[in-house]
């Protein structure tokens, strides 16, 4: 039985019930972070299921991240329990358009099986154009032009048009570039992110009734959407006028990829009943970071004025520490989690802890401070699991032979384990291919099966490793298209491929220092790929599925091939990333600010707040800096905590963020680490709403605490020689001491 409306209800403030069972059609909730907005809409979710009765699979739900969803899919499944949640349509909006084009593509001519190029994928194509054009311009910059046209709904002639005010030599270029890039997907039978958007526009302008069942269209994090993202919307909403969005403009921050903070007002134009709800309560946080998050978010003066209240007690004040380097930054960190846990009297665990940093190449320092001291982490957006070399070679192996044409990925396993194919060979054979106009498969499964002979000259040992590859793919693609789906599932893919290619042999072959270390990360993507395995009665399919519309022609997916395409689309589509220890258990989370978006922890540290990280030196968009500060801040239940260190990865001298050395911020700031009274440390499991642990519970661990402390700060090689040599200079930037140095004066009282 479906539960009572009051169930759903439970729970919410007077705003979130007047939202979740609002009657109107088209509802917009702006709200700042923290106040429900998403548990708001998944209530309505719940609520359109069992009080109007949806059927879920009549249900668009569209999250930013794979990880949204997922989570958002677990709320509803938890509120209104019978396995509802996996029925309805909820993804991405890239996974959603994937599905409809798996579903209905071949109405637009979208071949049936194709692939999703990555973003390095694009980049590799684009590489070769702008080589073989002999074009001066980078492909880095071309690809995010492209991109960015791409968002706003322009072809390569519309591109050109646009821009034909200004018709210089740069703009012609780039015409050329995104012209034939799209051409060498479409030969490869690829789409990229923003086609795989495009195409679903494309095809529901011209079969709408592909989503004649459509009852409702609910959008999480809208301010965050690009114009495509809106058509879509719209499109999906064409049969039935009902579509929620929740969102907050003060946390857009993917301007740099054309989202489209005026969404929200062409919302309002589009459909004139827009019910907008505002709500102001904050549920998340302490009052003391919400205070000063939003001494940061007003340093926008253009930002008109709103209110956010605290629900909760005021907390202790965020910390900003500055610290000698990036690796003392990293350790002061680890000491400081530690020196929480144990203080708190074990309120915490180390699930309750996430750092976030601007980009991920900052990780660094802090993945080896905590490798070195045992604590287990997990990393979650930009840094891909999937990009590591071993793990990349073994997926681009299902890529081919699952769709060979894709020139990027055959090039780079063609010699990988080496057979002998020089890169000269590699790029001889690309450039027949081309003259030929064929793709870099046809050509050599013509050469291997019509002995039509290449021009390309290749050694006898490698022509003979070179055809034996070739025939590898032809015969493991033929397996996998004549079998049915219970006997060959990606992972028994991956097991028959990995044993004819003798791929741990080759890894203890060519890393003798770590194969161990990369074999594992095979085994990790096997073992992700055993959630894709068996029949169509797979709880996945189900997942996936789209209702059945009369009339319409559409596609069953269900053969061995559709189970590996759609592996593959997860893993292009997934920017969540596991690391190859990362189960489960307790440990915890290094993220991007970006990836951290709408989600939310009890203590959180950001590093790396100076000038040039954040606000990055490469942004545009100064605001947009300070909103993605924002968005970091806010995440924070209990306690935040950021840091700069006084040098960068180059040795510079760094500045302390402006926005947090902003004189509004500064007496909101705390330099010393709380002190972890009993007092806080009640108001603290209030916040959490946890049990508050005995005085004299946390007695005993503040004992092992002083422990802790005496030996905290592990001191250790280049750490060291910082210490000593440059004396001084050691000490960070005011009187609060180093853990060590604190011991050392308690030693000496
Ligand atoms: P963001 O803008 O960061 O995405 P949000 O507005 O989506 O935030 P939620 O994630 O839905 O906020 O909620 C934040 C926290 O507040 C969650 O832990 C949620 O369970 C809690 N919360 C929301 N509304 C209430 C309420 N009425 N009573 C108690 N807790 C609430
Ligand atoms: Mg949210």
């Amino acid at each position: 039985a479906l539960p009572q409306t009051e169930v759903i209800l439970e729970g919410l403030n007077a705003a979130q019930r007047a939202a979740v069972a609002s009657p109107a059609l088209v509802l917009q909730v702006l709200a700042p972070p923290g106040s429900g907005k998403t548990k708001t809409l998944t209530a309505r979710v719940a609520y359109l299921l069992c009080r109007e009765r949806l059927q879920p699979w009549n249900v668009i739900v569209a999250t930013f991240t794979v990880k949204a969803a997922r989570e958002m899919k677990e709320r509803i499944g938890r509120l209104i329990g019978d396995g509802l949640e996996a029925k309805l349509v909820l993804g991405t909006f890239h996974s959603i358009a994937r599905r409809y084009l798996v579903r209905y593509g071949h109405l637009i001519g979208i071949d049936r099986g194709f692939g999703i190029a990555d973003s390095a994928d694009s980049l590799g194509i684009i590489k070769r154009i702008i080589k073989r054009r002999k074009l001066n311009i980078d492909p880095g910059v071309a690809r995010s032009r492209i991109s960015n046209a791409k968002a706003q709904g322009m072809g390569h002639s519309e591109y050109l048009a646009q821009t034909s005010g200004k018709k210089n030599v740069d703009t012609q270029e780039f015409a050329i570039v995104y012209e034939e890039y799209e051409d060498a997907l479409a030969k490869s039978n690829l789409l990229d992110y923003d086609n795989l958007l495009l195409r679903c526009v494309e095809l529901l302008r011209q079969h709408p009734s592909c989503v004649s069942n459509v009852e409702a269209v609910l959008v999480d994090e809208f301010q965050d959407t690009n114009i495509v993202q809106f058509d879509l919307m719209r499109l999906f909403s064409a049969y039935r006028k009902r579509v929620t969005i929740v969102g907050d403009p003060d946390q857009s921050i993917y301007g740099f990829r054309s989202a489209e903070i005026k969404n929200l007002k062409r919302m309002q134009r589009q459909y004139p009943d827009t019910l907008v709800v505002i709500l102001e309560e904050n549920y998340r946080s302490s009052g003391a970071i919400l205070l000063a998050a939003l001494e940061v978010i007003q340093q926008d003066e253009s930002r008109p004025a709103k209110a956010l209240l605290p629900t909760h007690c005021v907390g202790t004040r965020p910390v900003m520490r500055k610290l000698p380097s990036a690796g003392i930054e990293a350790l002061w960190i680890v000491s400081e989690i530690k020196r929480v846990i144990a203080l708190t009297g074990h309120l915490f665990t180390l699930n309750d802890f996430a750092i976030l940093v601007r980009s991920a190449s900052l990780s660094r320092h802090i993945e080896s401070a905590l490798g070195k001291s045992g604590v287990p982490y997990r990393m979650v957006g930009g840094f891909r699991f999937f990009d590591r070399t071993e793990v990349k070679t073994v997926l681009d192996y299902l890529r081919v032979i699952s769709q060979p044409d894709g020139n990027d990925a055959l090039a780079r396993i063609i010699n990988v384990p080496p057979r002998r194919i020089g890169e000269t060979t590699v790029k001889a054979l690309l450039d027949e291919a081309e003259t030929k106009k064929i793709t870099l498969w046809s050509l050599l499964g013509k050469a291997a099966q019509e002995s039509i002979t290449l021009k390309t000259k290749i050694p006898k040992p490698a022509e003979q490793r070179l055809s034996a590859f070739v025939n590898l793919i032809i015969s493991t693609r033929k397996k996998l298209l004549q079998s049915d789906t219970a006997q060959f599932s990606p992972v028994q893919l991956l097991e028959f491929l990995m044993k004819k290619l003798s791929f741990r042999e080759y890894l203890e072959k060519s890393h003798p220092e770590d194969h161990e270390a990369r074999w594992a990360n095979v085994e990790e993507l096997i073992a992700q790929a055993s959630d894709f395995s068996g029949s169509a009665s797979d709880e996945h399919e189900d997942e996936e599925a789209l209702p059945v519309i009369e009339g319409l022609e559409q596609r069953k997916s269900s053969s061995p091939s559709d189970n590996l395409s759609r592996f593959l689309a997860n893993v292009a589509l997934s920017s969540e990333v596991k690391d190859s220890d990362a189960g489960p258990g307790d440990r915890i989370t290094i993220s991007t600010i970006h990836a951290a978006k709408g989600l939310e922890w009890p203590v959180v540290f950001v590093p790396a707040a100076y000038d040039g990280s954040i606000p990055h030196s490469r942004a545009e968009d100064t605001d947009e800096e300070r909103r993605l500060l924002y968005v970091a801040m806010t995440r924070a239940k209990a306690l935040l905590y950021m840091s700069c260190p006084t040098k960068n990865s180059q040795k510079e001298q760094t500045t302390l963020s402006k926005f947090l050395s902003h004189k509004s911020l500064t007496p909101h700031l705390e330099r010393k680490g709380p002190s972890f009274n009993y007092g806080l440390i009640q108001s603290i499991s209030r916040i959490l709403n946890r049990d508050c642990p005995s005085e004299a519970g946390i007695a005993g661990s503040r004992e092992e605490a002083q422990a802790l402390e005496d030996n905290l700060w592990p001191l250790t090689g280049e750490e060291k020689e910082i210490g000593e040599n440059k004396g001084r200079s050691w000490e960070p930037d005011d009187q609060v001491s180093l853990p060590q140095e604190r011991a050392l004066k308690r030693r000496r009282h």
